[in-house]
């Protein structure tokens, strides 16, 4: 039987750290505030918000919320973007993605200030992850190396495959299996023989972005999964990109979806959060 990751249950753990955290900076009357932009009315978008907005309650986080209509033009996002970057009592900055398509969405990232980018996303912060110096990370992937090491799973000298590429999930995953001594290595669909090499894996991330696509014919034996995707089927049901019912049996341990790699993504939002201040200061 493999173990089953648990992401929810270590996500309310990290989250009831941070709580204790915020409480204590509240002491020293410190406060910690984010601003959350919504371009437009997604009906997902809509729902993360909706979860970013109440985590931040729960913890202690201050939020302002700025939800603006569709027809929003460029220019008046990046002004908005702007006020919030001078403002001393706003300590991190999200904008929802995506944006409409009218929007340039590489531009607004680029706009919001790197100190206050709890998302990760700013170029300054990636370029900070590859070199090895402080910054805000990806927080999907930085949830999956909390999953890691609070489930007792070694990285160190152990081979990693990440399916995927992206620019926040698959290649700053790739960057912290690395920092973290794994071996590793980066398939994307140009890869060729993509079995034989996720045949390899001790780790194996799937961030692929295809329902149930990886059968145990992609998995060693022993090996521990971690997937990233999400998926509404058609009977409502949520899936990942990892045919669960297949793979279980023959891994070491494995994250469900839902309950798995999700409940992360924002308990790491929120502890970028949390370090904005100490970043800010320092
Ligand atoms: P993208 O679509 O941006 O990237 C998918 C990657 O998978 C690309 O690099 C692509 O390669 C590669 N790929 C696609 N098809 C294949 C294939 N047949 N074989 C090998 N590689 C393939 O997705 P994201 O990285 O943004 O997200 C991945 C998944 O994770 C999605 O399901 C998304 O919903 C989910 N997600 C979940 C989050 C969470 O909080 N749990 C957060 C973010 C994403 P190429 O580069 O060559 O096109």
């Amino acid at each position: 039987m493999a173990q089953i990751i648990d992401g929810k249950a270590i996500s309310s753990l990290i989250k009831d750290e941070l709580k204790e955290k915020v409480s204590n900076l509240k002491a020293q009357g410190k406060e910690t505030t984010l601003a959350v932009i919504q371009v437009g009315a997604d009906p997902a978008s809509t729902v993360y918000v909706g979860n970013k907005k109440k985590a931040c309650e729960y913890i202690g986080i201050n939020s302002l919320a700025y939800e603006l209509p569709e027809e929003t033009g460029e220019d008046e996002l990046l002004n908005l973007i702007a006020e919030l970057n001078a403002r001393k009592d706003v300590n991190g900055i999200l904008v929802q993605l995506p944006l409409p398509e009218h929007i340039d969405e590489d531009k607004v990232i680029k706009s919001i200030a790197p100190a206050k980018d709890v998302d990760g996303f700013h170029p300054q912060n990636v370029g900070a992850l590859c070199i090895g110096e402080p910054g805000f990370v990806s927080c999907t992937p930085a949830g999956i190396i909390e999953l890691l090491k609070r489930s007792g799973i070694e990285i160190e000298g152990k081979e990693c495959v990440v399916v995927g590429r992206s620019n926040i999930v698959g290649k700053p995953m790739a960057l912290l299996l690395l920092r973290e001594n794994g071996t590793v290595t980066v398939a994307h669909s140009k890869t060729e023989n993509l079995k034989e090499i996720t045949k390899r894996a001790d780790i194996f991330v799937a961030a692929v972005g295809k329902p149930k696509m990886i059968t145990r014919e992609y998995v060693k034996e022993g090996a521990v999964v971690i997937d990233v995707g999400i998926h509404r089927m058609e009977n409502k049901k949520l899936c990942g990109d990892v045919d669960y019912e297949d793979v279980e049996p023959i891994c070491s341990a494995i994250t469900p979806v839902p309950g798995g790699v999700g409940p992360m993504t924002i308990a790491m939002l929120m502890h970028n959060c949390v370090e904005s201040l100490n970043l800010q200061e320092g």
